[in-house]
């Protein structure tokens, strides 16, 4: 991976923070500088992940998917049997560690959808740190079982009600704590996002992915796969895998965004794909955000809470210029119909993040041949969407079930 001095990539990254934060960021940076160049670090990170988050996580051959659309043998990674149920536990256990060395005792985090906060909150409790999570007011709202779970592992969930009330405004208030406790707090940051060096650090906890990816394709299909698929939200589990295969230019990558309704629909969340998105500079880095002419940010949509961000990870950014990842979009009626030949063929169920891997994949197989092989980064489990995905598919006995329940609650 490429290291600029000051986390630059290309033109991409950098550290655009305030002058009260420069001396946390120093801190911070000395600490992760000094684990990256400590073997021991590294190998209690994997004795950790190995004890208890399952892994390394299987490369699962997909054989009837494989068959059903006769071309490349599908592999599939298995992040959606880390504990929590995807790649996220991988980048809070590492910061985990981390923030035991340096010696804080509180943790805090933004959520979006709550994935990250759910995971955050299970690290805190794992390590015994006190643990306060951002979240906006609209989302505390739409995500009540990861705020459920959050505050039963012993977190302070608070709503934010500033602004839209959702995940812009969760990172700004975020940050203002982080200003006035910075000595006693660090903040986990839940992608490939954000001021350096969390682009970078994020990026090398989640390599564990691709380093046992590489390793485990070799094994069982005799070389290296032809192309790796990865959604792409902020970046964190693709960067994970492909930095397995980075050097090795005949593995051709491919990240896949959140097309929504379609990229020319204004409702999506592709900064790679199409022209909706341009070079900017928010959240204390520089990318490519999805923003009007004026610099204020678009919302956005998909299907998948977890794609559903204005920006993406600078890392990517430059690959993506350099023409080492290509990115491409699945839309949310696409995402449906792969989740369900998975499900039906494999008896899988992936997160809707990572079934936009699955669409572009489906897409390409066929057209390789049997020699060939694909890995798709399932970097999570479906069965945490229930509500959107019953809902989507329009399933009138969830619908009943809800409304009984509902029912049930009211009467009482
Ligand atoms: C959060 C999440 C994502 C998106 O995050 P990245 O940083 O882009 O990996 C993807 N898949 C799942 C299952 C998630 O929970």
């Amino acid at each position: 991976m490429t290291k600029g001095q000051r986390g630059y990539f290309g033109q991409w990254g950098g550290a655009f923070i305030p002058e009260v934060l420069q001396q946390t960021f120093s801190e911070l940076n000395t600490a992760y500088r000094a684990a990256r160049a400590d073997k021991q670090f590294w190998q209690e990170y994997v004795d950790l992940m190995g004890n208890y988050s399952c892994r390394p996580t299987p490369l699962t051959f997909a054989e009837n998917l494989s068959n059903h659309l006769g071309g490349a043998r599908i592999y599939i990674k298995r992040e959606d049997l880390n504990h929590t149920g995807a790649h996220k536990a991988n980048n809070v256990m590492g910061q985990g560690l981390l923030v035991r060395r340096m010696g804080k005792k509180r943790v805090i985090a933004e959520t979006g959808a709550g994935q990250h906060g759910v995971a955050t909150a299970t690290m805190a409790a794992r390590f015994g740190f006190d643990c306060t999570i951002y979240m906006g007011e609209v989302d505390v709202a739409r995500q009540r079982p990861n705020v459920f779970w959050m505050e039963k592992l012993g977190a302070t969930v608070v709503p934010v009600k500033d602004g839209s009330r959702t995940l812009k405004d969760a990172i700004n208030e975020a940050f203002r704590d982080w200003v006035t406790n910075m000595d006693s707090t660090h903040y986990v940051l839940g992608t490939a996002c954000g001021p350096h060096p969390f682009p970078e650090m994020v990026s090398w906890f989640q390599s564990i992915v691709g380093i046992e990816a590489k390793k485990q394709i070799q094994e069982q299909h005799g070389k290296l796969p032809d192309r790796v698929y990865a959604c792409v939200g902020g970046g964190s589990n693709a960067m994970g895998i492909f930095q397995g295969f980075l050097e090795q230019k005949e593995v051709e990558l491919i990240g896949v965004e959140a097309g929504g309704r379609g990229v020319d629909t204004g409702k999506h969340a592709a900064r790679m794909v199409g022209d909706t998105a341009s070079p900017g500079v928010a959240q204390g880095y520089k990318t490519m955000f999805l923003q009007d002419d004026d610099g204020q940010m678009l919302d956005t949509h998909s299907i998948a809470a977890g794609l559903d961000y204005v920006g993406v990870s600078p890392i990517l950014a430059d690959l993506g210029e350099k023409g080492r990842v290509r990115f491409e979009a699945a839309t949310d009626t696409e995402v449906l119909d792969a989740l369900t030949m998975t499900m039906r063929l494999e008896g899988i169920i992936p997160a809707l993040e990572s079934a936009h891997a699955f669409v572009q994949a489906i897409k390409e197989a066929s057209s390789m041949s049997r020699d060939q092989a694909l890995i798709i980064n399932m970097s999570g489990r479906g069965d945490k969407d229930i509500f959107t995905i019953a809902h989507a598919f329009n399933d009138p006995s969830w619908k009943e079930f809800i409304i009984s329940r509902a029912a049930e609650y009211s009467a009482k």
